[in-house]
């Protein structure tokens, strides 16, 4: 563990890196909220609500500073006080052979991880998002959820690791064989979670019949988008925030609308999401970002296989030989940083999809204003940034800033009623 070792200088620039970056671009965000807004959503934006933003902003980063300097000073406490080594030593001691131990490794580092981070989850979702009016998450659903988590985890992510350490310890290929083998697991829950994984979760009940059923049937009907079920999904139960999504595919397509999301949309506005949601499908967005993952999931793998050949990246953590577990472990503390530059392909890719989706709509629609309405009342209703700082958008953001995806409407119709003019001359 010296200096002179490029492993060591390399995870520690890495780190601490990220850390900087993301304080960097909180400050820088938080500044941008003095600034006054642009006329498309100003009057959006009465005083006591912009107070009411930048508290609640102030308040998100005050926990995700503390989160992450929590678990920064939790990493080189452990790292430097030569936890690791200890934990190796003590995981080979079990006897379950190397690819228990592995197995056994990465459990206890989950674990870890877990248990580190639920004071910040609970400081958040009943300190800051309580206090702002949003959280309906009781104490009861929020262990629930902790021990459904939890669950999940040892079913399906301990058998996963027990794969992934197999393969790296007695493969020549295993990167290959890893990649076709989490490509085929990712695929086969994309089909399964939705049956199985969401209804642990959330409460699925039929959209009444009725005058918006109706119209939720016809507009996917005329869109040609073949839709099984519309559900309401019990979203109210943690949040006061809105969504809606698909699960699903073909025939058995369901439609899944939060409940909060029924509360505060008129039907114009709910039919616009919903053509911006099957937009998303009919342009391919789900499977070119698919493809996209699967690209970096690929470059991922590589880039282990070739840590996990190096002693010297071992040396850093003060792990003595090669142990593909720990490698697995140790690598997962690199995967941030790595993850955050080559997440931000995806991110550009889905914030271009998003317009893309809003254009789909507004054809859907024949207009862009209730479209433009719904953007708007869930920006305000959820207190998001009006205008983030554009490396903060660059960064983090999947979705386009509302002041830029409200640009893109005017253009949209700026483009349709010259046409129209056009036309009619
Ligand atoms: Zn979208």
């Amino acid at each position: 563990m010296t200096l002179s070792n490029p492993w060591f200088l390399t995870a520690l620039l890495a780190v601490l890196g990220v850390f900087h970056l993301e304080l960097i671009v909180l400050v820088l965000n938080l500044a941008r909220l003095g600034r006054a807004l642009p006329s498309s959503i100003a009057p959006l934006y009465p005083e006591d609500t912009l107070q009411k933003l930048r508290e609640y902003l102030a308040d998100g980063a005050r926990v995700t500073v503390a989160q992450d300097a929590a678990s920064l000073a939790a990493l080189l406490a452990v790292w430097w006080g030569g936890g690791f080594g200890l934990l190796h030593e003590w995981a080979t001691q079990q006897g379950l052979g190397t690819v228990g131990t592995g197995v056994l490794e990465l459990a206890a580092v989950s674990l870890a991880g877990m248990a580190l981070n639920l004071p910040f989850e609970m400081w958040d979702t009943f300190g800051v998002e309580a206090r702002h009016g949003f959280n309906r998450t009781s104490w009861g659903t929020f262990w629930a959820d902790k021990l459904k988590t939890l669950l999940l985890m040892a079913l399906l992510g301990l058998p996963l690791a027990w794969v992934l350490v197999t393969f790296f310890e007695h493969q020549r290929l295993a990167a290959l064989w890893a990649w076709l083998f989490i490509a085929a697991f990712s695929l086969l829950m994309t089909f399964l979670s939705p049956r199985l994984l969401m209804p642990l979760f959330l409460k699925f009940t039929p959209l009444p019949e009725g005058e918006l059923r109706q119209a939720i049937l016809d507009l996917a009907h005329r869109l040609d988008f073949p839709v099984g079920e519309v559900s309401v999904v019990d979203g109210s139960r943690r949040s006061s925030k809105a969504n809606a999504f698909f699960a699903g595919f073909g025939r058995a397509r369901r439609i899944a609308l939060f409940d909060t999301l029924l509360e505060k949309h008129s039907q114009q506005e709910l039919q616009a999401v919903l053509a911006h949601e099957i937009g998303h499908s009919k342009l391919r967005h789900v499977w070119k970002h698919l493809a996209l993952g699967l690209l970096e999931l690929g470059f991922m793998l590589c880039l282990l296989a070739w840590t996990l050949q190096e002693p010297g990246f071992f040396a850093a953590f003060g792990i003595p030989g090669t142990p593909v577990g720990m490698g697995l472990v140790l690598f997962s503390i690199l995967y941030r940083p790595v993850g955050m530059l080559t997440g931000l392909a995806g991110l550009a890719l889905s914030r271009k999809h998003e317009y893309e989706a809003d254009a789909y709509a507004v054809r859907a629609m024949g207009s862009a204003a209730p479209l433009r309405e719904a953007l708007r009342k869930l920006c305000v209703d959820h207190l998001s940034h009006p205008q983030p700082h554009p490396l903060a958008v660059w960064l983090h953001h999947s979705h386009p800033p509302l002041v830029q995806r409200l640009a893109a409407l005017d253009r949209l119709e700026g483009l349709d009623s010259t046409r129209h003019s056009k036309g009619t001359r």
